[in-house]
């Protein structure tokens, strides 16, 4: 795909062939657009290819700390886009016919502390009364039914999230978009955009490691990985590394033990683990072991620390080996919510927070919707999208040991 010389000039270049980009690319190309994907690396290659796979309903922010921020009304417009982020990725597997193992499994909560535990019951009443959705609050005497571990305090199941394999799932989204007519350009980094005019038309002038090419939009769907090339962005979104070991596969006793009902699951702690079977039946462990984005070294460390970890949760896989370990990079807005919008003239949605899976899809569909002219339902543009504060952010996030120890401490006391 790396060897076509690129196009001179598209109508929209998107920047990032993950799920956001290529779910834009998609749709974008399904309206008749002329669609350039420029990608630095791989198709996937970002956090989209190396994360848990759970298709999760909600935001990183609990709903009460949403109403607080946003108020009841927009909060719902929320809530409600999460549950259609599900329905989106859903609609476009089937679609597709992308073989991805997508399941809709459900996810759990599990509480680390009592009182984290009794806040599932407000929780759960507060999504019934406002949101019309259903969540079940499971006591510690029923969780077994739910989970092969006895170190957590109850748990909340959301029956309508789900799993997928990502990495197949993202690499069916890139082959849906290009069967859509986009193109896309692997090993094409970015460097510069200008605001040009280009045969009568206002548009943007891309330098990219590849050569140049204009457009007359720019959609930007950098996540995790945003750089230099769109500073006003980057000094918005605070890189996070995140890591995940995976099993031997499992003897199938065992497999059903550990997560009887096949559930996506992650505890109530700020500094969280993340895990699951899967469909291979190997545990796949996961967590911000270390904040710094992945190298040979955190890798390695968190690799460690996520064993001990899983023996902390499962005694039971004291002595199976883990075969895989690998890290990925996600981002994080100051006020850990997903934002969409347009900065600079450029269009770009992003800030998951690790709940990227489906809402990066969904953000992709709506704003090439927007792109394309229409005006989509998306209560997450516009909300304000804080800088640091002080301005004592420029993109190298010098804080994260700092932040790190801050939330370890948070999880002590809260
Ligand atoms: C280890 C890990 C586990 C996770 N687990 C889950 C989970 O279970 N559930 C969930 O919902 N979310 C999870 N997430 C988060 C989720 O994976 C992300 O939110 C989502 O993949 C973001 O997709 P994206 O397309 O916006 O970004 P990415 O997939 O990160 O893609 C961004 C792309 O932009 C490219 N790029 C950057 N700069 C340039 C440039 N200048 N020029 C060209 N290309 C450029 C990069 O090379 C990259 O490929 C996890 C993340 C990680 C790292």
């Amino acid at each position: 795909m790396e060897d076509r010389p690129l196009s001179e000039r598209v109508d929209v270049a998107v920047i990032g062939a993950g799920f956001t980009g290529l779910s834009a690319a998609r749709t974008l190309a399904k309206r008749g657009a002329k669609v350039a994907v420029l990608e630095a690396e791989t198709i996937g290659w970002g956090a989209s290819s190396r994360n848990g796979g759970m298709v999760l309903t909600g935001m990183k922010l609990g709903v009460n700390k949403l109403i607080s921020m946003y108020g009841r009304e927009l909060t719902q417009r929320m809530y409600a886009a999460s549950l259609a982020t599900i329905d989106c990725v859903e609609q476009i597997v089937r679609e597709e016919a992308i073989d991805c193992d997508f399941s809709r499994s459900g996810h759990l909560e599990v509480a680390c502390k009592q009182k984290h535990f009794n806040d599932y019951a407000r929780q759960a009443e507060v999504v019934a009364r406002e949101f019309n959705h259903q969540l079940r609050v499971v006591p510690k005497s029923e969780l077994s039914a739910e989970i092969g571990s006895n170190i957590y305090y109850g748990g909340m199941v959301d029956e309508v999230s789900a799993g997928a394999n990502p990495a197949r799932y993202v690499a069916g989204l890139a082959r849906a978009a290009i069967k859509a007519g986009a193109e896309v350009f692997e090993h094409t980094r970015v460097e510069t955009l200008q605001r040009e005019s280009y045969q009568g038309g206002m548009g943007w002038k891309i330098g990219t490691s590849r050569g140049t090419l204009w457009a007359r939009e720019v959609f930007v769907g950098t996540s995790g990985y945003t750089s230099k090339a769109t500073p006003a962005l980057q000094k918005k979104l605070i890189p996070i590394g995140s890591f995940i070991i995976t099993t031997e596969i499992l003897p199938e006793a065992l497999a059903c033990q550990l997560s009887p009902r096949n559930r996506m699951i992650y505890d109530s702690k700020n500094f969280l683990y993340y895990y699951r079977l899967t469909p291979d039946r190997r545990m796949l462990f996961g967590g911000r072991a270390a904040f710094f984005p992945e190298n040979d070294q955190t890798v390695r460390r968190s690799a460690d620390i996520l064993r001990r970890g899983m023996i902390d949760v499962y005694p039971q896989l004291r002595d199976v080996k883990v075969e895989y370990v690998w890290g990925g990079t996600l981002d994080f807005a100051f006020d850990i919510m997903p934002h969409a919008g347009q900065l600079d003239g450029m269009y770009y949605a992003v800030g998951y927070a690790g709940h990227g899976v489906a809402m990066a899809t969904y953000q992709g569909q709506k704003m090439a919707d927007l792109i394309a002219g229409d005006k989509p339902d998306n209560p997450f543009v516009g909300i304000p999208f804080p800088a640091a504060p002080l301005g004592l952010y420029d993109g190298d996030p010098w804080f994260l040991p700092f932040a790190g120890a801050w939330y370890k401490f948070l999880d002590w006391v809260s």
